[in-house]
């Protein structure tokens, strides 16, 4: 049997009453966060850290920033605290999950890393302590993506990247993680020729500077998923920020993707086949940095050009906004945070006897519930975005199609070739997986989908006014 927490003095797992005390606290401090600013005045006179009110703070500078209120302990505590409460509330990881982080090397996904480790640490500790050992530990492995196929990056760069980041797993503190340095083009099978090749051909053949960038998210991903099921994970959690988060509403307003964008700011997006996390949704990519800066955390210079096209011009713009006001990558992060999340933004209910009660408890009550959600049956090929009538409506025959390939309008304007024959060609490039992947998610559906909106199809020959 699980030891229980009122049982056994190692502090093996909190009882449900801890558990919320430690949500009430880590809300304390999120809206404490939030308040500082206006009571910024008051204490910055007594010139001590906003939240202990013992310790000096980490710097002495005026700029309002956290530096500047917080002692070292309360800021990173602050920032682990947010990480916490992102896991605990979403219930993201369970004792039995294999957990995937997917590290690139940069300030945001070394934290992520970071925290992983403390919290595995601390349940190896707890594990370790217990008498009776039932209860599992959750598994964490690494992946980092090689891109330098992409970018033709001399290989002795390269190889110390990866150097770098072999070195940055291996000294984290034991249990050692296993860690995949995952090509980029092993999203192609095997038996299907050179991949670098063909994934240059197929970068190549995407004409838009943004098209191109957006392909490379979408295959980054494909690799990572593709890692993750291979070697036995069940999570993919990736160090995606506030900042980040930003930058992706605003580009995606731009790109039309209006209907599938709150599918991407949430925490959990589970219409993957690993589902994928994203635990430091609440932390800013400058306090990350800055973590990193006094914690002596290690991070890689990243082999990837920067963003051009739409990607860039609102990354540019979002840091003025920034600049002009801290508070603007929040502001646009809740206020995409109040679009209606699909059904698969959550992690399914467990319903297994080795997870403890109080897990399933937290779960049932922070899970969306089905009338908050919107649900989507299909999905588009490429970027797997959920699907909406009106895309599916802009098909002028949906049969005429093939079920596999139905795209997304953003992916059509930026990816896609405006010669159709081009888009055959195209296609030929494009990586298996995406096809069995569609095959496998719309199939299903599609005779249904075609019988709910079989009003508004066009019949052959049939004129479109
Ligand atoms: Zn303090
Ligand atoms: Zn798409």
């Amino acid at each position: 049997m699980a030891c229980s927490a009122s049982a056994c003095q190692s502090n093996c797992y909190k009882t449900q009453q801890e558990e919320e005390e430690d949500v009430k606290d880590n809300n304390n401090t999120n809206s404490f966060a939030a308040n500082i600013s206006s009571s910024n005045n008051n204490n910055s006179n007594s010139g001590l850290c906003l939240k202990c009110k013992a310790n000096k703070p980490i710097s002495s500078n005026s700029d309002g920033g956290d530096d500047a209120r917080f002692c070292i302990d309360c800021f990173r505590g602050n920032l682990f605290g947010k990480f916490r409460f992102a896991v605990n509330s979403n219930a993201m990881i369970a004792p039995t999950d294999n957990v995937l982080v997917a590290f690139s090397g940069g300030p945001s996904s070394r934290v992520a890393l970071q925290f992983v480790h403390e919290m595995h640490s601390k349940a190896q500790k707890n594990f370790d302590a217990c008498r009776d050992r039932s209860l599992p530990v959750f598994g964490v492995g690494v992946a980092f993506v090689d891109e330098s196929s992409v970018y033709s990056v001399p290989s002795n760069e390269t190889d110390k990247v990866i150097g770098d980041v072999r070195l940055i797993v291996e000294n984290l503190a034991p249990p050692s993680k296993e860690l995949y340095i995952v090509p980029i083009e092993s999203v192609y099978s095997s038996d299907s020729g050179d991949g670098r090749v063909r994934l240059k051909k197929l970068l190549d053949a995407v004409s838009d500077a943004t098209g191109r960038e957006d392909l490379l998210l979408h295959l980054r991903m494909l690799a990572l998923q593709k890692v993750a099921s291979q070697n036995g994970y069940n999570r993919l959690l990736l160090g995606s920020c506030v900042s980040r988060i930003a930058c992706h509403v605003l580009s995606a307003t731009v790109k039309g993707q209006g209907y599938s964008l709150p599918a991407d700011v949430q925490y959990v997006d589970a219409r993957w086949e690993i589902p994928v996390v994203l635990p430091l949704r609440d932390c800013l990519a400058k306090e990350l940095t800055m973590l990193c800066r006094l914690d002596g955390l290690k991070t890689v210079e990243l082999i990837r050009s920067p963003c051009t096209g739409i990607n860039g011009l609102v990354s540019s713009f979002v840091t003025l906004l920034q600049e002009e006001n801290p508070s603007r990558e929040c502001t646009i992060m809740r206020t995409a945070g109040k679009l209606i999340p699909f059904h698969f933004n959550k992690i399914e209910e467990i319903d297994d006897s080795n997870v403890l009660l109080a897990t399933r408890r937290r779960q049932k009550r922070y899970n969306l519930k089905s009338n908050e959600s919107f649900s989507s049956e299909s999905f588009c090929f490429i970027c797997n975005s959920p699907l909406s009538r009106s895309d599916l409506l802009s098909l002028k025959n949906l049969e005429s199609h093939k079920t596999s390939s139905v795209c997304c309008s953003s992916c059509q304007f930026q990816i896609l070739p405006q010669d159709p024959s081009s888009v055959n060609e195209l296609y030929t490039l494009l990586p298996e997986q995406l096809f069995a992947r569609a095959k496998h998610d719309n199939l299903d559906h599609y005779s249904a989908l075609r019988e709910q909106i079989q009003d508004c199809l066009l019949s052959e020959g049939e004129d479109e006014t």
